[in-house]
């Protein structure tokens, strides 16, 4: 990936010379490192000194052989600095990796200490996640790179002792794969950048009106023709942007000659691939809640199987009143559902034309049949029969917030996105409908980024005005990257960093009290440009930052 920044040494001395005393830690003092893990801890004392580890061999052990995958994850992100080995002695390990009876500190589920000293780093947890979310705080009090001392290269660790827990279990983070298609390699380094922030859920939006991205072995042609397309008005912008911005560039490596002579764009996972993704995401602690977006957003679909379609045309909707249609999705969910072993799936639900429904036959005759007097009822009905499916095969159906009304039984979750329809929240909760947050206002990331976002997404509290059982079923927040104007991993990146490490905060720490400021979030985060500079990661430079560079 292209380096978009490298001035972030300056921007570090210059804020160095700003920062209040004691602002990260309860005992730093003026010859300690600042420390600047993001999320912020729920408990976190600064020790003296340093642990230093030579990195021609960065020792890593485990208590438990439930944790091999764990402890090979970061052997692999110690890769970075030197040589990392996986070692049975815990005696000799530089790096310990236990897990531990729940105590009452380790109780919730996620929870981990991390308490390095100069002899080694501890970090134990009651479960596996806990593990991994202890990983992420160790990766970043890592230096950028190794450092050389006497000859030798050494990682060097600022002492510290670390009590932490979630509030919310769903961290999330979506991306659209059906607009432009992202390889294998790209899915897992998306992974890989939240693992380094704790998230916990991998929205993946496979299917659109612009691409099927999925092997479905019952319909072969829906990745057959559907994953492939000739420049559409979006593609076409994109290209015509890239003329003053390479990374709006659509990459020439996911194009293949098409059946006229010209050539189309796009691809699609198997299910090896998809099963592969799967498992490396739950190695990082992650889940893969995938997507399949009916009634609509159908358009690719009903291109290759126009028979779902009202009238054999392609159409954006699936025809409700067609039996044919309900067994195609759910023909689709089965197959997703046996790919994926996330207790939700996500259904979508949002944004459906009807026009098409109203003069359709089909539609009319499900109407009359069930004594429904409109195309919304009719949509109910249609979610509803999803909804059956799912609960008939132990899976939780979760949508956009248009299903919010629709007649749902209490175990069916709402994605709350419109920003200005807040009171979904309030209504899904009252009927005991579990809800992630997930609104306009600040958390679509595929939104113009602004220094203002940061203020935004930190004062984010979706349980303020709820009673306390209705809090309870905040499930948590997620960040939304719909890229139809996003052609690249470069370009993701810089829409989405850094304001991906304030919902990372505002999603581990849910009570606003708890979070830090805007003003600290500040002088934490040129640590953090300073690590995706060495890791070859684009983002959006701050306006602020570079008031204060210039100012120097
Ligand atoms: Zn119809």
């Amino acid at each position: 990936m292209k380096l978009i920044c490298k001035v972030t040494g300056w921007i570090i001395a210059a804020l160095a010379l700003m920062m209040p005393v004691g602002v990260c830690a309860k005992s730093r003092n003026a010859e300690q490192k600042r420390v600047s893990v993001i999320p912020n801890p729920k408990s976190m004392v600064q020790l003296q000194g340093e642990l230093k580890i030579d990195n021609k061999n960065i020792a890593v052990a485990v208590s438990d052989t439930s944790l091999s995958m764990a402890a090979d994850y970061l052997a692999g992100c110690l890769s970075h600095y030197g040589k990392p080995v996986v070692v049975s002695d815990n005696d000799k390990a530089d790096i310990l990796l236990l897990l531990t009876a729940p105590d009452s500190l380790l109780s919730v589920k996620g929870a981990y200490r991390l308490v390095v000293s100069t002899d080694k780093a501890v970090i134990s947890a009651a479960d596996y996640n806990g593990i991994i979310n202890g990983i992420a705080s160790l990766r970043q009090l890592l230096p950028p790179a190794a450092k050389k001392d006497a000859g030798k290269k050494f990682l060097s660790i600022q002492c510290v002792d670390i009590y932490d827990a979630p509030d919310y279990w769903w961290r999330g983070l979506h991306l659209d794969s059906s607009r432009h298609f992202w390889t294998i390699d790209e899915i897992e380094s998306y992974i890989d950048l939240m693992a380094l922030y704790k998230l916990s859920v991998f929205h993946w939006h496979l299917i659109d009106d612009q691409g099927w991205r999925v092997q479905i072995d019952r319909y072969p042609e829906l990745t057959g023709r559907g994953a492939w397309r000739v420049f559409n008005q979006m593609d076409s912008a994109c290209e015509a942007a890239s003329v003053n911005d390479a990374s709006m560039r659509i990459p020439r490596d996911r194009m293949r000659p098409g059946e006229n002579g010209d050539s189309v764009y796009g691809g699609f996972y198997t299910k090896q691939q998809l099963r592969h993704i799967v498992s490396y995401a739950a190695a990082r602690g992650i889940q893969v809640v995938p997507e399949f977006d009916v009634p609509g957003h159908s358009t690719i679909l009903t291109v290759v199987h126009p028979e779902v379609s009202c009238n054999g045309k392609p159409n954006s909707s699936i025809c409700p009143g067609k039996d044919e249609t309900i067994e195609f999705c759910k023909n689709v969910y089965s197959e997703l559902f046996d790919i994926f072993p996330s207790k939700y799936v996500h259904m979508g639900g949002d944004e459906v034309d009807k026009t098409v429904w109203k003069s359709c036959p089909h539609c009319k005759q499900r109407m009359l049949e069930h004594d429904i007097d409109s195309p919304e009822g009719l949509q109910a009905w249609f979610v509803r029969q999803m909804e059956l499916f799912f609960r008939n095969n132990n899976r939780t159906l979760i949508g956009w917030d248009e299903i919010a009304y629709d007649g749902l039984g209490s175990e069916t979750a709402i994605m709350w996105w419109r920003g200005d329809n807040r009171a979904v929240v309030s209504a899904a909760t009252e009927s005991g409908k579990h809800v992630t947050c997930t609104p306009t206002s600040c958390l679509y990331f595929d939104y113009p980024q602004t220094d203002a976002e940061i203020d935004k997404i930190l004062s984010l509290n979706p349980r303020e005005g709820l009673s306390p059982s209705q809090q309870r079923l905040i499930n948590g927040l997620q960040g939304n990257v719909w890229c139809e104007y996003i052609p690249t991993m470069e370009r993701i990146y810089t829409q989405i960093l850094p304001r991906m490490l304030a919902l990372s905060e505002s999603a581990w720490n849910a009570d606003t009290e708890k979070r830090i400021t805007p003003a600290e979030f500040w002088l934490r985060l040129p640590d953090h440009l300073a690590r995706f500079d060495a890791m070859g990661v684009a983002y959006r430079m701050p306006d602020c930052l570079i008031v204060k560079i210039k100012n120097k």
